[in-house]
């Protein structure tokens, strides 16, 4: 028996499994995939997670990570607004970054289940049994969801989840290409963004997010991107000038913006599984390692029988609500703008008029930075 559960080893179940192993607890993660994989994700990260990633051991200047202080927007017809970004971030491939993150969970203790789905979970007085694909019952006192976007787990436990009226496609590349190292561009094109950043090793992560509609009528990919994303002038130049490094492209479908709840039949939820902010924030990475974080100071205090399962609950929700609902309210508000033509040109325009909205928009989908005890 466990002390703790996580479902999903990206960053929040990451988090999570670190600070409760480093308090001395039992933690397992069950995770899909085996490290290192890539992952949809437009690998842009917040400095407000920096020093705590720091802290716990990452050396972000050694695994190469570029550092992204700069902010490009363009709309489909090629308008063009630059502005400085005040806190900034680094860029780091998913690849990298959750592969050294387990090699410290590894090292403080934490036991992973690899290559293994999650496929039943269930609470029979105060244990969590929790079974797997590879045939394997464990069991804990505590269940933490880190399971992502959408998933399969949230069928198993009869989670309810909005729908949404439309619905996304997100695309991964790696590419090489002659282009600025310090600054991340959004471009506008129809029914999507895309975003282009350094990551290390002189490579740049191109990701976009597209309606799925506009894959009606094409014959893939391929011939999305010459339809639609080619219009924009910025992205029709990039995309004829990189050399790109996958064989295929990391896809994802089906990636909802909906509200979610916090808690499920006593899981906790981390990361995306409790809500996802539009990816145009660049917030999401610091978003689920921040609730990780929160989350397991909080579970802490449950193991240590200092507060009881339902304080534990409303505590975890409130201050979830406190950190997060607003600003995940605001990244899909600024979502409405993109992807549309003649709005997203009209916004363009304004800011570029009054240049000193640009950081109070930027600033409105940050968050704070992560504080941590040295
Ligand atoms: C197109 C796009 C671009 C984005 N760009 C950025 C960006 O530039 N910056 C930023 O900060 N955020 C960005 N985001 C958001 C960011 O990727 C997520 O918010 C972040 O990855 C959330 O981390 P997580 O730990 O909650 O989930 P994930 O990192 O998705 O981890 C979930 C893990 O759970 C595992 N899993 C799923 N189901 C099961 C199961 N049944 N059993 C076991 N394991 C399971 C998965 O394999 C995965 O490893 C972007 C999102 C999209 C869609």
């Amino acid at each position: 028996m466990h002390d703790a559960i996580v479902i999903g080893g990206g960053l929040g179940g990451l988090t999570v499994a670190i600070e409760l192993a480093g308090k001395g607890f039992s933690v397992i993660v069950i995770e899909k995939h085996a490290y290192p994989f890539h992952k949809v994700c437009g690998e842009y990260i917040s400095n407000e997670v920096r020093p705590y990633l720091e802290h716990i051991g990452l050396d972000i200047n050694k695994l190469g990570a570029s550092t992204i202080n700069k902010f490009q927007l363009t709309s489909i017809k090629g308008k063009s607004l630059h502005s400085p970004l005040q806190m900034g971030g680094f860029g780091i491939s998913r690849y990298t970054l959750d592969y050294e993150l387990y090699r410290i969970a590894l090292n403080i203790g934490v036991q992973f289940e690899l290559n293994a789905s999650v496929e039943d979970t269930q609470r029979i007085n105060d244990t969590f049994f929790v079974d797997t694909n590879t045939n394997k019952t464990f069991q804990a006192k505590v269940l933490i969801g880190s399971y992502g976007k959408r998933a399969r787990v949230d069928k198993v436990i009869q989670r309810p989840i909005p729908k949404q009226q439309t619905s996304y496609l997100g695309i991964k590349y790696h590419i090489s290409l002659d282009y600025p190292k310090d600054l991340i561009s959004l471009h506008n094109f129809h029914g999507g963004y895309c975003g282009i950043s350094a990551i290390e090793d002189n490579k740049f992560c191109l990701c976009y997010l597209s309606q799925t509609s506009n894959l009606k009528h094409k014959s893939g990919i391929k011939q999305m991107e010459e339809d639609i994303l080619y219009k924009n002038p910025f992205l029709k130049e990039i995309f004829t000038n990189a050399e790109f490094l996958f064989k295929k492209p990391e896809v994802i479908n089906e990636v909802v913006f909906v509200s979610k709840s916090q808690v499920h039949e006593n899981i906790i939820m981390v990361g995306d599984s409790a809500g996802l902010i539009t990816p145009l924030a660049g917030n999401g990475m610091s978003i689920a390692i921040r609730s990780g974080f929160f989350s397991a100071q909080l579970i802490t205090e449950f193991l240590q029988g200092n507060i009881n399962r339902t304080e534990l609950e409303k505590l975890y929700i409130s201050n979830w609500n406190s950190n997060f609902r607003n600003q995940l309210w605001r990244g899909r508000q600024l979502q409405k703008l993109f992807g549309k033509e003649k709005i997203s040109e009209l916004a363009i325009t304004f800011l570029k008029n009054l240049p000193v909205l640009m950081p109070l928009v930027i600033r409105s989908t940050h968050g704070k930075v992560l504080e941590f005890d040295h």
